[in-house]
Parts: C-alpha cells; structure tokens; sequence
C-alpha cells in the first residue's frame, strides 16, 4: 500500500510543511502569540517586514511592535480582546520596526482555540502596505493642492473681469444710435457674460466643496424662476432650432428658495438640454405638484447618456465627451452645481436616460412652501440710463480700474463721483467732502474698510453718509463684521451694477 500514510506520518509531513511555510512565506508576516501575547513564533516575512529576528522577538510582548500613541491608547491588548470576543480583529494602522522606522500594515488576528474551545493563542497576519498609503497620501495632497488652485484661479480671473463688465455697461449707454458699436457691444458682453459665467461656476464649486455657500432663501415663485430661466435660454435654444414645450399648474407652487440659486439650476439644465440635443430637436421641461414636494422636469429627445455614464454623470469635470472639437464646450461642472445645489435646498436632482439616441430626462424634487399666498414678487429691474437724484458717491477701492470703470458707469447716470484707492485717503477723502454715499473695498491698504468705517463713524456730523460695503466675503459673518463697523449694506464682489443703481435709488 505505497502511498498511503498512516495518521501520525501524514501529521509530521503537515509539520514539516508548516516549517517550510514560516521560512518561505515572505510576503506576510506571520506570527503566533500565547494567551498572554507573548509571541511564540516568527516567520520569514515577519523578519523582512518588521525587521526582527526570530531568536530575538520570541517571548517579547506583542506591544513591540505597536508605536508609542497606540500602546498609550492600549490597542495591542484591544485588538487581542477583540479577536477573542468576535473571533477576529481586523485594521490598518502604523506599525514600528526594529530601527524605529514606520509602517503603515494591514493586519488580522485570529484567535487559536483547541478542540474544547480553550484559547492557545493567536495569530498575526499582516502586510505591509506603506507604499499604497503614500500614494494616497500623495493623492488626497495634489487634489487639494488643485482644488486651492482653482478657487484662486477663479478669483483672480473674476476680479479683471469686473471692470470690463462695467465698461460693456458704459459702451452700451453710450451707444445709443451708433448701429455698429452697438452691435460689436453686444458681441463683447455675450462673450464675457460667457466667461462670466464659467469663472462663477467655478468659484461656485471651490465655495461649495469647502461648505462656504450659503443660500439666501426667500418665498417666491416656481413658475417666476422658470420663466426667467427660460429667457436667459432662449437665444441658445432659438440658435439651435429647439421646440420647447412648458407645462406648469394653473396655480402658483411657492418656494422657500434662493432665488439666484434656483435660476442657476433650471438654467443649467435647460442649457444642457439644449446643448446636447441635436438641431430641431425637442425639449420638455414640466412642472408638477404632488402633495407638499414640487417636482421640476427637463427632458429632451437628444444624444441621451450611456448606462455606463449615467452614475457618474454628477461627478465634478466628468463629461462623455472628452474631444476638444465637442461642439458645446463646457467644463463639466454645471451638473456637479446644480446637484449639490439642489440638495442644499433639501431636494434631489436625479438624471435618466434610455441609452445612447435615447434622450436623457433629468428630475428635481423639492419642497414647496404649503398654502402660502404671498405677495408676486417685483419685476426684474433693469439698469437705469438717467436716475432721478444726483449723489454725491465716494468710490474707494484699490483695484484703480474698478473704481474708476464703476466710477464712470455711475456718472453716466448723473451721479457725482470721485475715487480713492487706500485706507487714509479713503478717510480724508471722506472727512473733507462729506460725500452722500461712499461705496468702500474692505480689503484695502493702510486701513482696511471696516476700520475707515469705524472712524467715520465717530463723526457725528457725517451719520447721514450711507456706508456700502462691496467685499469678496458674503457669509453672514462677514456681514455681521461690516454692519459692526456702521455699514449701512453690504454687497458682494463683483458688484452688479443694476442691483447698486436700485440701492442708490433707495
Ligand atoms: P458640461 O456641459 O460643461 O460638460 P455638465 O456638468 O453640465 O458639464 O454635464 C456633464 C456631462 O453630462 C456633459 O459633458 C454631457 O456629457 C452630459 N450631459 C449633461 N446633460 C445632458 C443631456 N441633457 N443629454 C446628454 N448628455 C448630457
């Protein structure tokens, strides 16, 4: 019977291979410990790894090879306590070599019971996974390093930006009856409302990935927000031939809402709508009220999204077409936008598509304010050529174009104004001509804005100055912070020059 081997020959071969197995295995460390967590046994790997030899290691406390904060914080006799409650323990963490170096390991312990039950011990696997966690490490280090790139790409785009935008206003009133600067006017400011609008979404993504976007939420209208949306759309879907078909409910579906961040979320699906569908095609955007939610449809007959695609189509910079020539353009953030948009309103926006050809169908739900009946709010205002009173302004910011372009859009209106560019001269300006209103930069150098407030305000004779503030900052902190130092209003950088005409006219 060659071969065939009685029980105790078969067990001695087990144990030569189990020999075998601690002196060859080299890419795990695996060691035993006694109930006490002494270590008993110490392969090859475990050398490698942790850089002890076996004669050296054998009987010392498991603790060994724990670093300093975990054998403070107990976690060699925890890990041991938990293998024996739940019959395992399993983690990541930093380990200690013999020369004191560092490990990051990912490692199980196992409880070794006999055939009663009785705890013998246990055994430690682990692997050395340093270089992954480097990698990480490196990883989650570029992508802030590129998220902080963006936010002061974009703020340093958006702030040349501002004076152009005042200029563009400047041309447009002065071109009254010039057909040709007219025309070439329009031409600048729909190119810059386009960059506008790309610098805004990215200042928007870098606010809402640090949680700094905070919504100013107003009751108004559903059907009001859509259908600006829908003008500010019109031309794209009028350029490429679309029919678009709106359905709302006879009776007015009221919002607690930020308006401006409402606009941008319809607007961005519409354009989106519009953009991925081919000439002539067909856009559908409903609006429904079931029970206390709204629920806000855009749908087109256009390219549709892939299945594949589809879960990661909110993914900030993912776009199915990745071809510089894609006819539309874009970054890939207006859908990341609207989302987290949507969900800081406490709805959620979610996309469908039958595939590829299909068309592609994206659905907001949000809830709607209950039986209110409000007031219809105020038509959009438009920029006023001629004010009815002329103001003396004082305009102090150190950016020089955007005061002296704000500067000549609001005496363009009638106004009076004169500009400074510091702190002090900002003051002794201010002192000396007891200007009507004075429209002050908070970061400014000298003495920043609210500090030139402060002292102004310790002038009796000069209470009657309206103090604006025009910051990069609009989180009610920053507004706290500059009505604490006698601001009468606070506006947020750029300053768009149709809202402060409205406030100079209050
Ligand atoms: P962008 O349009 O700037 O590329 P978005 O975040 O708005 O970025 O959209 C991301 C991607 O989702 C787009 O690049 C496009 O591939 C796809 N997509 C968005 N809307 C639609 C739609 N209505 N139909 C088909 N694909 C769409």
């Amino acid at each position: 019977m060659t071969g065939n081997k009685s029980p105790q020959e078969a067990r001695n071969d087990g144990e030569r291979l189990f020999h075998l197995l601690m002196e060859n295995v080299k890419d795990f460390a695996i060691f035993m410990l006694d109930p006490e967590g002494r270590i008993v046994s110490w392969n090859a790997g475990a050398q490698r790894i942790l850089g002890y030899e076996e004669p050296e290691i054998i009987g010392q406390p498991f603790e060994t090879i724990f670093v300093p904060e975990d054998i403070q914080r107990k976690r060699p006799e925890y890990e041991l306590q938990t293998a024996r409650d739940s019959g395992r323990a399993e983690d990541e963490r930093w380990h200690l070599r013999k020369d004191g170096s560092r490990l990051w390991a990912s490692g199980v312990v196992t409880p070794l019971l006999d055939e009663r039950g009785n705890l013998r011990g246990f055994a430690k696997i682990l692997r050395d996974i340093t270089e992954r966690k480097r990698t990480e490490e490196q990883l989650t280090e570029a992508n802030q390093r590129k998220d902080e790139f963006l936010a002061m790409l974009a703020h340093e785009l958006r702030n040349p930006l501002a004076p152009i935008q005042n200029v563009v206003q400047i041309f447009k009133l002065e071109a009254t009856g010039k057909k040709h600067i007219q025309e070439a006017t329009a031409m600048v400011e729909r190119s810059l409302g386009r960059i506008v609008r790309i610098v805004d979404d990215l200042l928007d993504v870098s606010r809402i990935t640090k949680g700094k976007i905070e919504l100013r939420k107003e009751r108004l209208p559903l059907q009001t927000a859509v259908q600006q949306a829908i003008e500010s759309v019109q031309a794209l879907i009028a350029s490429r031939k679309h029919e678009l078909s709106v359905l709302m409910p006879p009776e007015e579906v009221w919002l607690e809402a930020d308006p401006v961040r409402i606009d941008q979320i319809i607007t961005n699906l519409l354009t989106n709508a519009a953009k991925y569908t081919e000439p002539g095609g067909k856009i559908w955007l409903n609006v429904e009220r079931l029970g206390n939610d709204c629920v806000l449809t855009v749908k087109d007959n256009g390219i549709g999204i892939s299945r594949e695609m589809l879960p990661r189509i909110f993914e900030l910079f993912v776009q199915v077409d990745h071809s510089l020539d894609r006819a539309q353009g874009g970054l890939g953030i207006g859908l990341t936008l609207a989302k987290r948009l949507v969900e800081l309103h406490g709805g959620v926006l979610e996309a469908f598509s039958g595939g590829v050809g299909e068309g592609s169908e994206f659905v907001v739900r949000m809830r709607v304010v209950p039986e209110y009946s409000g007031r219809k709010p105020e038509d959009v205002d438009t920029y006023q050529s001629k004010t009815e009173k002329c103001l003396r302004i004082l305009i102090v910011d150190d950016n020089v174009d955007t005061a002296r372009s704000l500067a000549m859009l609001l005496r363009s209106s009638g106004h009076q104004v004169t500009t400074e560019y510091t702190g002090p001269e900002g003051l002794r300006a201010a002192l000396s001509e007891k200007p009507d209103v004075i429209l002050m930069d908070i970061g400014l150098p000298g003495m920043d804005g609210c500090q030139v407030a402060q002292r102004i305000r310790e002038h009796p004779e000069l209470a009657g100055i309206q103090l604006i503030a025009i910051s990069g900052y609009g989180q009610e902190s920053d507004k706290r912070q500059s009505e604490q130092a006698g601001f009468n209003h606070h506006l947020v950088k750029p300053v768009d020059p149709v809202k402060l005409e409205a406030l100079l006219a209050k």
